[in-house]
């Protein structure tokens, strides 16, 4: 989608931080980090997000999830680490690109914010 920021992110038109891409994911710090770790997990393809997301979308969304939990192994985050889909606009959705939060590096409290 050409209006879409984390499309033209994965097509390298607008800059970002990577941390890892493959076939199907590309991954970037975020601008905004909220823990020592803070990377967004964004499918290649243009998912709008968990509520837009259909049954053919399953694999894409487990494969965010997985390689949350690698790159969590790779940064030594054992201890805990938190992956995070928010969902709409009460759960302050900005960017309607599916992404996968992934924090670490510090304790997590909860209940979250
Ligand atoms: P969400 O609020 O779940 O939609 O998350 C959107 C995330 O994207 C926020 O944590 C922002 O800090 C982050 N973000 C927005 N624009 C950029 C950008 N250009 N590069 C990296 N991260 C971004
Ligand atoms: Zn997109």
């Amino acid at each position: 989608m050409s209006d879409c920021l984390f499309c033209l992110i994965v097509e390298g038109k607008i800059p970002s931080k990577k941390v890892y891409e493959d076939d199907r994911v590309y991954v970037f710090e975020d601008i905004n980090p909220q823990a020592p770790t803070h990377v967004l997990i964004v499918p290649k393809e243009h998912i709008a997000g968990l509520k837009e997301a259909t049954p053919e979308d399953a694999e894409m969304i487990g494969y965010l999830n997985l390689t949350a939990a690698k790159l969590a192994e790779q940064r030594n985050l054992g201890r805990g680490y938190r992956t995070v889909l928010n969902v709409g606009p009460d759960a302050g959705q900005s960017v309607f690109h599916i992404h996968l939060h992934l924090l670490g590096g510090r304790p997590m409290a909860w209940p979250p914010g």
